[in-house]
């Protein structure tokens, strides 16, 4: 019997990889031959990173022309400094990140890199100086090591390592049996949003970036994560020009300068405390999130009790 079993084991084995390299064979296609949104000018040069400041000028987006997002937003991030962005859902915040990234074309004004407006620079170089943690991260299936890796190829061991202690993700992994070697996904270990944006964390640390924007993930983390993710974010931050999105303002405290977005506008900037003194938008969302958070602390007290 177990004659008879072993090669049909195996024999079930192959299928799956075969089903699986299927299925991403599948998706790739089905990138690839989605029309690029952008295309790079004809003799378009590498963006040449100097400072790293990053200026919107007047900038004015829509997704679909009858619909306008962005209504002219004049920002600067001064090199090394960290701005952040809230405002209420679909102000348009994310939005601002994709074109930073260039993933769209502004629609009217222009984004500026050291004086280098984004569109006449080629797109790798653009990427290759911005170092994206999105919202919802991609994991491929493979390892931890290979995921983390992703931000940087000739990372040596040592250095994801070291990445993904910054990104203080590495205790979650040697918490694991097989530690690095861990598949990740489908077949493997599961990641949590909070987990995924550590890992994203851990390759923006290898890849060491002049830019850095994180949009922050809408979805509520409990405050040990939070705690944790800020963390790995203050050290990645340091030194390096980034723009957050944010939702949950408790993270943006310490911004050089708090951007508040309404409607594709800014409706208000400054820092968290002249902010919250001028009574306005920001100060109305930091008391809502406040009353929130010390609702959800009671609910929890309660749970204890039980
Ligand atoms: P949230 O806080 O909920 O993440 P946001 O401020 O980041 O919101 P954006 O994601 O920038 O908002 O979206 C701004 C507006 O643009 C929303 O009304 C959204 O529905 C719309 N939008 C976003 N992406 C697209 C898209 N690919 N095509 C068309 N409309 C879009």
């Amino acid at each position: 019997m177990i004659q008879l079993y072993q090669p049909l084991n195996f024999m079930g084995m192959v299928y799956r990889e075969i089903k699986q390299a299927i299925i991403d064979i599948e998706k790739m296609f089905a990138v690839l031959s989605r029309k690029p949104e952008v295309e790079d000018r004809a003799g378009a040069k590498p963006l040449a990173v100097e400072a790293g400041t990053v200026r919107f000028e007047d900038v004015k987006f829509a997704y679909d022309p009858a619909r306008p997002i962005l209504k002219g937003l004049n920002f600067e991030v001064p090199a090394g400094k960290t701005v952040a962005i809230v405002g209420p859902s679909g102000a348009g915040k994310s939005t601002i990140s994709r074109l930073l990234f260039r993933l769209y074309d502004v629609s009217g004004g222009r984004i500026l890199i050291d004086g280098q407006d984004i569109r006449s620079v080629t797109q790798t170089s653009l990427r290759a100086a911005i170092g994206m943690v999105p919202q919802d991260t991609v994991l491929f299936n493979d390892t931890i090591r290979y995921n983390i890796r992703y931000g940087r190829w000739d990372a040596t061991d040592a250095e994801v390592e070291e990445a993904a202690k910054t990104a203080q993700i590495d205790a979650f992994i040697k918490a694991s049996p097989k530690g690095y070697d861990t598949e990740v996904g489908e077949r493997g270990l599961k990641l949590s949003g909070g987990e995924k944006q550590r890992v994203a964390i851990a390759r923006t640390v290898l890849k060491a970036p002049p830019i850095l924007v994180l949009d922050e993930a809408t979805s509520a983390l409990d405050s040990h994560t939070e705690h944790e993710i800020q963390g790995a974010l203050e050290r990645v931050a340091q030194n390096r020009t980034s723009l957050v999105i944010a939702h949950r303002l408790s993270t943006i405290v310490g911004a050089d300068e708090i951007i508040v977005l309404d409607q594709g506008r800014i409706a208000e900037r400054g820092t968290h405390s002249q902010l919250l003194a001028a009574g306005g938008l920001y100060a109305s969302m930091w008391n809502r999130q406040r009353e929130a958070e010390e609702a959800r602390e009671r609910l929890a007290l309660i749970g204890d009790d039980d």
